[in-house]
C-alpha cells in the first residue's frame, strides 16, 4: 500500500480539502507522516516549498493541490480531488526531477550547507550592499545595490521574475544570478543583466558587509554573523515531483501570468 503524508496550509479551505483527500484515500493508501512515499501538499506554491524542506532528507515524491489559483508546483485544483484520488489509485506517473541549489555558508572556520528549490537571496535595502562576485574564483564584479538572487529554473518564475530575471524553460540544470536594485553610475557599475550558468560553475560571494547578513532560502530566512564567503552551485541532489498528468510549461505560464 502507498504510504502518504499531507502538508497542509493552515486555512479553513486547505484543511477541508486535506480531509477530503484523506477520506478518498482511505482504501487505497496509508497515512504515514514519518515515512511516506508520496507527500501531498495542499495550499499553494509556498506550501510546496514547506513540504520539500520538511522531507528533504527522505526519498519521496511530491504532488501539489492548489486551494487558490493554479501554481507552478501544484498540478491539481481544489475541485479536482476525485481525479487526484483516481490517479493515485491507478499509480501511473512520470517523475519530474527538479534541480536544487547547494548554498555553502562559511563562517568561524566551518561550513553550513543549505538546499534551495526556488532561490537563495541576499537582499537588504537600507544600507548599500557591496559584494564581490566571483565565478569559479575569477572576479566578475564588485556589486553595489540591494542584493543578489541566485535561482533555479523552477524558481525563475518566482522572486527572480519580479526583479527582472528571465524565465527558464525547465529540464536543464542551470542557475541564474540576478541583481536586486543595482547602483549603476559613473563610479559604480555591475553587469546590469542576469547571468545564466551551468552545473560546472560556482558562484562565490564575499563582502565586508557579511559581518551581519540576512539570507533567504525559498520560504526560509536566516540571519548570520561573521560570514567569510558564500558559495552557490547546482546540487547533485534533485527532488522528485510526481506527474500523474502533464501540463505543458507554456500553458502553465499562460495560466499564471498572461491569461486565465
Ligand atoms: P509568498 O510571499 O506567499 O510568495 C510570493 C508568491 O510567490 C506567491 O504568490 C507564491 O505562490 C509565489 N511562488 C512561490 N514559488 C513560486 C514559483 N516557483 N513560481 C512562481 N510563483 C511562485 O511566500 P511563500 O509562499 O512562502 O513563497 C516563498 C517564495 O516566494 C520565495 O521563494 C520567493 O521566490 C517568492 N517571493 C517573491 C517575492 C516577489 O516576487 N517580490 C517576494 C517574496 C517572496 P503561492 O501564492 O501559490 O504560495
Ligand atoms: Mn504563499
Amino acid at each position: 500500500m502507498i504510504q502518504y503524508a499531507l502538508v497542509t496550509k493552515q486555512d479553513e479551505l486547505s484543511k477541508k480539502i486535506a480531509q477530503e483527500i484523506k477520506d478518498g484515500l482511505k482504501e487505497i493508501a496509508n497515512y504515514n507522516q514519518e515515512k511516506p512515499d508520496l507527500v501531498i501538499s495542499v495550499g499553494g506554491d509556498g506550501t510546496m516549498l514547506t513540504s520539500v524542506h520538511q522531507y528533504l532528507n527522505q526519498d519521496v515524491g511530491y504532488i501539489g493541490v492548489h486551494t487558490g489559483t493554479l501554481g507552478f508546483y501544484t498540478d491539481y485544483l481544489k475541485d479536482e480531488i476525485d481525479e487526484l484520488i483516481m490517479a493515485i489509485k491507478n499509480n501511473q506517473y512520470k517523475i519530474n526531477h527538479r534541480n536544487l541549489l547547494e548554498v555553502s555558508v562559511y563562517r568561524h572556520g566551518k561550513k553550513d550547507t543549505y538546499l534551495a528549490l526556488n532561490e537563495m537571496r541576499i537582499d537588504y535595502g537600507f544600507v548599500t550592499q557591496v559584494i564581490n562576485v566571483y565565478i569559479d574564483d575569477e572576479l566578475l564584479e564588485v556589486f553595489r545595490g540591494n542584493g543578489l538572487c541566485v535561482s533555479t529554473p523552477s524558481g525563475s518564475t518566482a522572486y527572480n521574475k519580479s526583479i527582472g530575471g528571465a524565465v527558464i524553460y525547465p529540464g536543464t540544470p542551470l542557475m541564474q544570478l540576478t541583481e536586486v536594485a543595482p547602483i549603476q553610475h559613473n563610479a559604480y557599475r555591475s553587469l546590469g543583466a542576469s547571468m545564466i550558468l551551468d552545473a560546472n560553475r560556482v558562484i562565490k560571494l564575499e563582502s565586508n558587509h557579511f559581518k551581519c547578513v540576512s539570507m533567504g532560502i525559498d520560504n526560509l530566512h536566516f540571519d548570520f554573523s561573521d560570514v567569510e564567503k558564500i558559495e552557490i552551485r547546482i546540487a547533485t541532489k534533485t527532488v522528485n515531483f510526481i506527474e500523474y498528468r502533464s501540463m505543458s510549461f507554456i500553458q502553465r505560464i499562460r495560466r499564471a501570468f498572461i491569461c486565465e
